[in-house]
């Protein structure tokens, strides 16, 4: 059986062992050296499609994953895209939170509804405020890059 790379973001957080899987990273390393040593220290955040939790991640937590299936971002199944939050003073600048879509339904992939989504407080408007979130029945999303 083929060995196929997917990858994914792993990292610690409550009442969750779900990883998030995401398109191939901006930089992949070598066979013998996957990622190298990372070097960009960008972080963004994703929602963890299965508890619905936002925090920010970084080239730290990327890990690959191998395994007999397909990149589902290659097999066009799953899709990066991210939304835009404001903050809780409303002082105009919005944050992009990242979030995987269900190419087939159009939908998140989210398993829990929006009104479940919990952002943490990590998780800053430019000025360093709380986000704040109102979920609504149509959420702009947009298609988005690795940012790492
Ligand atoms: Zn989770
Ligand atoms: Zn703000």
């Amino acid at each position: 059986m083929p060995n196929h790379i997917r990858w994914v973001l792993r990292q610690e957080h409550p009442n969750c062992p779900a990883y998030i899987p995401v398109p191939v990273p901006k930089q992949t390393g070598t066979i013998e050296d996957p990622l190298g040593i990372p070097k960009d220290v960008t972080e963004a955040a994703f929602l963890c499609s299965e508890c619905g939790f936002a925090t920010l991640y970084s080239q730290l937590h990327l890990d690959r994953d191998i395994g007999g299936t397909l990149d589902p971002y290659l097999e066009n199944r799953l899709a990066l895209v991210y939304l835009e939050v404001g903050c809780v003073s409303n002082c105009g600048s919005l944050t992009k939170i990242h979030a995987v879509l269900d190419v087939a339904t159009g939908n998140f992939a989210a398993k829990k509804p929006m009104q479940q989504w919990v952002f943490d407080e990590r998780v800053t408007c430019e000025c360093g405020l709380p986000l704040l979130f109102y979920p609504a029945e149509f959420q702009s999303r947009y298609s988005a890059e690795m940012p790492f």
